[in-house]
């Protein structure tokens, strides 16, 4: 340590949650209610200390949902959800479900609004009365909370009584129990920048040979036309194939064409699945069926029954008239083109631009514009019941450093809930069967 420097400060606690986004919030209050049900003895109940680098904390719940946090679905299944293994997520999400996620909310006052697609909202519309309602949580259930303090390394001696030691940029503190609630690498500015998962490995875990952004936007090759369509949103299905053609994965959503690409909800649903495609096979791809409802068959006879309409103000009538005019563009087809003069193999190209264009991706934007992270710890490291690690015994982890991500639609809200809730009231739970 530079000779100027105060000597770090040397804390003991029962409980340490590393570290107070949504995830650490939810195991903090969990732990801290669960310690105040302790039976009355001699010992003073339970502490719970959360150490946070954040100098404000909460940045990625106050973003959320465009800042109106949308913090759960009315319908959270495993299906919404790549990772490890979809039986240890079903039981997670058994165990703390999203009827759990409303209730504990209603507690502290929040009421919710469900929009069309299921998302669940604030009535507020505002991610501030989320955050609020978690930091009084906290204060309520006695949760120490220390920040700005950044984890600069964590290292575990089982056989010491305080067997997980925390060094931050200012203290050395000692616990009995931790619980590791680092966030992946999604939006590193607000702290989440993948120092947990090297906390994961010093604590015994591996962490999947892939990380990548998910739920991110896609960069689309410098040349390509569609750069210039920026501002249009429209529904779109996107399939990931195979470099065999294989289909993949599909999503069907609005898609916004954007001045580098593409995003909205069906690109960034299907984002995590083409990245890691990616990483096994360098052929596979994306394609865009820009007319989702109709089938392919039908559009070829309408195509076929033109006469002397233009196919360019055909597809007019179906899409926006810069996609249309672009995507005839992309077939081959000059505005002159009429139904009387269209070639079979012009039919099909047209076809092909509008049903099976091949989206000429280059890379995702990366975690900078992530809204989470596909990887992590493996669930088979973990024990789902207690959310506790099966190498580490007293260290529980909890929301994104996990290998599990969701869609979008509150899904990995859902996550961070779920798991924290689970990890901080076993985290507490196995301390009353302990001696201190
Ligand atoms: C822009 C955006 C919008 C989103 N919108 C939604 C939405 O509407 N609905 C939804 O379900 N999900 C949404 N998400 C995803 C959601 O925010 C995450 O799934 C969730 O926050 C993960 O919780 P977590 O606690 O595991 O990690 P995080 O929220 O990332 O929290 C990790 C915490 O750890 C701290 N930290 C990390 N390393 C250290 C260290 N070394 N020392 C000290 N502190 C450290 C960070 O400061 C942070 O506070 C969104 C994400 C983004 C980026």
């Amino acid at each position: 340590m530079p000779p100027d420097q105060p000597p770090a400060e040397l804390l003991t606690t029962d409980i340490a949650v590393l570290c107070a986004g949504a995830a650490g919030l939810m195991a903090a209050i969990a732990a801290g209610r669960t310690t105040q049900q302790h039976p009355p003895s001699a010992h003073p109940p339970p502490t719970v200390l959360a150490i946070d680098g954040a100098k404000k904390l909460g940045a990625k719940i106050l973003v959320a949902g465009g800042g109106r946090c949308n913090v759960t679905h009315h319908e959270v299944t495993e299906h919404a959800y790549a990772g490890t293994s979809r039986n240890s997520i079903r039981n997670v999400l058994r165990r703390f479900g999203v009827a759990d996620t409303l209730r504990f909310f209603n507690d502290l006052g929040v009421e919710f609004k469900q929009e069309d697609t299921g998302k669940l909202f604030p009535t507020t519309d505002k991610a501030r009365t989320v955050l609020d309602a978690l930091l009084t949580a906290a204060r309520d259930a006695r949760v120490t909370l220390r920040h700005p303090d950044r984890a600069e390394s964590v290292a575990h001696n089982p056989d010491a009584p305080h067997p997980f030691t925390i060094t931050t940029t200012t203290a050395t503190i000692h616990a009995r129990t931790l619980i590791l609630a680092t966030g992946g690498k999604a939006l590193p500015r607000s702290g989440s920048d993948g120092l947990g998962y090297t906390f994961a490995k010093a604590l015994g875990h591996s962490i999947t040979p892939h990380i990548h952004p998910a739920l991110v936007p896609l960069v689309v090759d410098d040349a390509s036309p569609l750069r210039a369509l920026s501002g249009l949103t429209l529904p779109v299905q996107i399939e990931l194939r195979a470099g065999s053609n294989k289909r993949l994965e599909s999503f069907t959503n609005s898609t916004l064409l954007t001045h580098f690409g593409l995003s909205g909800p069906a690109v960034m649903d299907i984002s995590r699945y083409y990245l890691d495609a990616r990483t096994t096979d360098p052929g596979a791809h994306l394609v865009a069926n820009f007319l989702p409802g109709c089938s392919r068959e039908s559009l070829d006879r309408e195509l076929q029954n033109l006469a002397n309409r233009k196919p360019a103000l055909w597809l007019t009538d179906r899409l926006p008239a810069r996609l249309a005019d672009t995507l005839c563009t992309h077939a081959g087809l000059d505005f002159h083109t009429t139904g009387a003069t269209l070639t079979k193999q012009q039919r099909r190209a047209l076809l092909d631009a509008v049903c099976e264009h091949r989206l000429p991706v280059t890379r995702s934007r990366g975690f900078t514009h992530a809204e989470t992270t596909a990887g992590g710890v493996p669930l088979t490291e973990i024990s789902i019941k207690t959310m506790e690690s099966r190498t580490a015994p007293g260290l529980y982890l909890c929301g994104e450093i996990l290998d599990t991500d969701g869609r979008i639609g509150g899904f990995n809200f859902q996550w961070a809930w779920a798991t924290g809730h689970i990890a901080g009231t076993a985290a507490a739970q196995s301390l009353f069967n302990t001696k201190s």
